[in-house]
């Protein structure tokens, strides 16, 4: 499952953002991202708008040499390597094999992960 943020930007009153509203474009591991504002959820639609990241556990992206781009608020995959156990609350962000870049975006070291046919 795709976890929502918890830690959006708070912008000054009066320019509060809307739904669709542009956040950053954004470079890392060579792949560039638009993020935009929006909810992840209905339910959500009474508060402010989050800043919304790619869910890349349903549209995987790969880095050039073939690491999986991940967001350190997704969800901890069954390779996780990390400080104990992996429980439903762990991320990708306190694994071993995560690499942060931009943002809260980051890509998967673990070998296994790698696209197959990737570049070594
Ligand atoms: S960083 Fe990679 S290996 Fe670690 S939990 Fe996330 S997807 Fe799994």
């Amino acid at each position: 499952m795709f976890r929502n943020i918890t830690a959006s930007v708070s912008p000054p009153a009066g320019s509060r953002p809307r739904e669709g509203d542009l956040y950053r474009v954004v470079t890392t591991f060579g792949k560039t991202f638009e993020l935009r504002y929006g909810y992840y959820d209905d339910i959500d639609r009474n508060g402010e708008p989050d800043i919304i990241y790619p869910d890349f556990t349903k549209t995987p992206v790969y880095a050039e040499k073939g690491e999986p781009f991940v967001t350190m608020m997704q969800d901890a995959c069954e390779r996780f390597k990390g400080e104990g156990k992996r429980t439903t609350d762990t991320t990708c962000s306190e694994c071993r094999y995560f690499k942060r870049g931009e943002e809260w975006f980051g890509i998967c070291t673990c070998p296994k992960n790698k696209q197959a046919d990737s570049q070594p």
